[in-house]
């Protein structure tokens, strides 16, 4: 950044301390960097003129000039009004002010040529614009006129010392118009008209005052390229640099994979996890240490995946470990695979935060000495206490749910030589969002589910058919099913939220008298909700009447029906979630969506999505494009992610123009020291750029 950039904003013409204070509390402006990166964030057109006859009843706002023909102050005293008679060729429409009627009269003459720029409105058979900005037609304006005006992002308080849009607009002028103004150029002369883009400093300024929108959105393309080259061109260099530092272990192919194959593995693998396997045995022999994520829609068999994995590490001599979010799904990933390692003669063992004093001690001695080979856990397994002998691969399960820093902690686990990593994720997440999430991980995919599978039927439920809801649920018990019921619990200490749970098990216990009910939440201790987790799953009880606690992981198979309530509460990646825990026998499976009579526009949409597909990239990107990037998985809050005006949603052509071209600099030049990298390169060393870092070890 150049001196000039860093200068104050306070000493920018029409600024000074006071105003300099405002702006930096209100909009985090300190500088001329900041402020001529504060974008409009749309822009009124400016750059036509309609006619009258052109205004149709869904007209945004129109600029058109011609002439006043008669001004009236009409209504009773305290209510009165101007009105004024504007024509052009075509026709005529109503000027309205309903303040500052009598002071507006004194202003307006009859006869002589007007700009006026509003929005129209239709009343009965008339179109009129209210209080519309008017001004006197000259031929110096009416040329300058033709442009866009930007309008800013302001803060009322701001707005309060007249610090409005039209203020910003003005101040930015003035900096674009200062001597010395310019920023140093980032990306190479050569690159720039390879990919067909504006040089810096135009786009700067026309983000701010385009000609028309051909120029804006020349300028935008830009800026956007800028945001998501250097993050791309940053995953590359790392990653360039990873390989060189981190040696992996070289696994071998092993004996315990055919034995399993040939003898004990319950179904036949799909193609899709067939393909994934390849993939991971690729780079479990490749030398590098392995960062891998493994994505497949819930119930996409993920666990055997990575079973297979493990098996490969540990036939190669090492030890695995495989951690999950909660409890009960550690359990239930012990109790799966317990029963293929007791076929193949491997020990394996548990640990949580309620495993007994003496079987964590033994468990950690089996451990140390090597002779355990499978560590399933929760983040209990991270302590310093649990040392491994020679841990090859760790398995993550769930992986948004564990910060960066478990992680990292998990990967110090074997002393030598980092094990490699594969993280596991149900949540799917947009190819375009994966690419600049996940640029430090390779991403494998299980894209089909197990063959037989049912598509789960999703309805949407209105409270007033509760009974229709009972009657359903009596007729799938009657037919040997069980059923969850499930509640929104947003936040673990709401208290509005667990009498709803209390409220809807009452109610269910009442409408089901003679059935064994189940409940779960996060206010039971631990033992109990294993107790009542447990009961559910043998079939002793038939309805699960629950708090998200289930969301992650579970499998009941004899399940084929969720409610959930108060569904419009959730979010889409979650209610998709919460559905994929039925569907997963051979029984037809269904989803019902319960909601009040009123919601919102967006969750009615959710809801609309959720009853129309199953297939979890598709919510995925309707989730993306409901919410907005920066929101999915959190990633808002610890700004991890903050793209200024990329937009992942719609920009994923650009995105991906901007890392193949990053991929191919890096892979040419990956110490970017050719003179057509300079600025590049310069660029990139002296400029924090946010990217999330998954496999960081710190
Ligand atoms: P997820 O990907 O959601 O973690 P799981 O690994 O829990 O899914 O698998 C869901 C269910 O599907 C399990 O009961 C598992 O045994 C079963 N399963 C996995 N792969 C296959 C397959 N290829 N054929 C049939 N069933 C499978
Ligand atoms: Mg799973």
């Amino acid at each position: 950044m150049s001196s000039f950039m860093d200068t104050k904003v306070e000493f920018l013409k029409g600024v000074g301390p006071a105003k300099a204070k405002l702006l930096n509390e209100e909009l985090g402006i300190q500088t001329f960097h900041d402020l001529i990166h504060h974008f409009p964030f749309r822009y009124e057109d400016r750059s036509q003129f309609q006619t009258i006859s052109q205004i149709q009843p869904d007209s945004e706002n129109v600029q058109i000039k011609g002439v006043i023909d008669r001004v009236e102050v009409v209504g009773a005293a305290r209510k009165q009004r101007l009105t004024a008679v504007f024509r052009d060729a075509t026709g005529q429409i109503e000027l309205i002010w309903f303040k500052g009627a009598k002071w507006m009269k004194t202003k307006l003459k009859p006869g002589i040529p007007y700009i006026v720029y509003g929005k129209p409105s239709l009343f009965q058979t008339k179109f009129s614009i209210s209080h519309p900005e008017i001004e006197v037609m000259t031929p110096a304006n009416e040329a300058g006129k033709k442009t866009m005006l930007p309008v800013y992002p302001t803060t009322e308080k701001l707005k309060r010392k007249f610090v409005d849009s039209k203020a910003i607009a003005k101040l930015q002028m003035e900096l674009i118009k200062t001597k010395g103004f310019g920023v140093p150029e980032t990306v190479d002369e050569v690159i720039r008209s390879q990919m067909g883009l504006l040089d810096l400093n135009t786009a700067l300024r026309d983000i701010h005052f385009p000609r028309n929108l051909s120029s804006r959105n020349s300028a935008l393309e830009r800026l956007k390229f800028d945001e998501l080259f250097f993050i791309q061109l940053k995953i590359f260099r790392e990653k360039s640099d990873q390989k060189e530092i981190h040696k992996g272990i070289i696994f071998q192919k092993s004996h315990l994979v055919r034995e399993f194959y040939e003898k004990h593995i319950p179904f036949e693998l799909t193609e899709s996890q067939k393909q994934v396997i390849k993939e991971i045995y690729t780079d479990l022999q490749s030398g590098y240490q392995m960062n891998r994520l493994l994505q497949g829609d819930v119930g996409s068999g993920k666990t055997i995946t990575a079973f297979v994995c493990m098996l490969i590490a540990i036939g190669s001599g090492f030890q695995t470990t495989i951690m999950a979010p909660t409890e009960i799904l550690a359990i239930q990933h012990f109790q799966g695979l317990e029963e293929f390692c007791d076929k193949l003669g491997l020990k394996i063992g548990l640990i949580t935060g309620s495993t007994k004093k003496s079987l964590r001690k033994k468990y950690l001695e089996d451990l140390a000495s090597g002779e355990m080979k499978i560590l399933v856990g929760t983040h209990a397994l991270i302590e310093n206490d649990v040392q491994f002998d020679r841990l090859g691969l760790a398995v993550i399960d769930e992986q948004h749910r564990f910060g960066v820093a478990q992680r990292a902690k998990l990967w110090q686990k074997n002393k030598h030589v980092y094990p490699h990593v594969l993280v596991m994720t149900a949540t799917p997440i947009p190819r375009t969002l994966a690419m600049t999430l996940y640029g430090d991980l390779e991403v494998s995919t299980i894209r089909e589910l197990p063959k037989g599978r049912k598509p789960i039927k999703t309805s949407h439920l209105y409270d007033s058919s509760r009974l229709k809801l009972f009657g359903f649920i009596q007729k799938e018990i009657d037919l040997g099913r069980q059923i969850y019921v499930v509640y929104p619990l947003i936040e673990e200490s709401s208290t509005l939220d667990y009498k709803d749970l209390m409220d809807g098990y009452e109610s269910i216990s009442r409408a089901f008298p003679r059935i064994p009910l189940s409940i779960l939440h996060g206010r039971m201790k631990a033992k109990d909700k294993d107790f009542e987790m447990d009961r559910f799953v043998r079939g002793e009880t038939k309805i699960m009447v629950a708090t998200t606690v289930i969301e992650v992981g579970v499998n009941v198979p004899n399940a084929s029906v969720m409610v959930i309530e108060n569904s419009e509460r959730f979010g889409l990646s979650q209610l998709h979630q919460l559905r994929g825990r039925v569907g997963r026998g051979a029984d037809q499976s269904y989803c019902i969506l319960m909601t009040g009579s009123k919601i919102s526009k967006e969750a009615r949409e959710r809801i609309g999505c959720m009853v129309a597909t199953t297939d979890g990239f598709e919510i995925a990107e309707k989730d993306l494009e409901l919410r907005g990037p920066g929101d999915l998985m959190g990633t808002q809050q610890s700004g991890l992610l903050d793209l200024k005006v990329a937009d992942l949603t719609t920009d994923g052509e650009l995105l991906k123009r901007a890392r193949a071209l990053a991929e191919g600099i890096i892979s040419e030049d990956p110490e970017l020291k050719s003179s057509i990298h300079e600025r590049i390169a310069r660029h990139l060393n002296k400029n924090q750029i946010a990217t999330l870092k998954w496999s960081a070890i710190s």
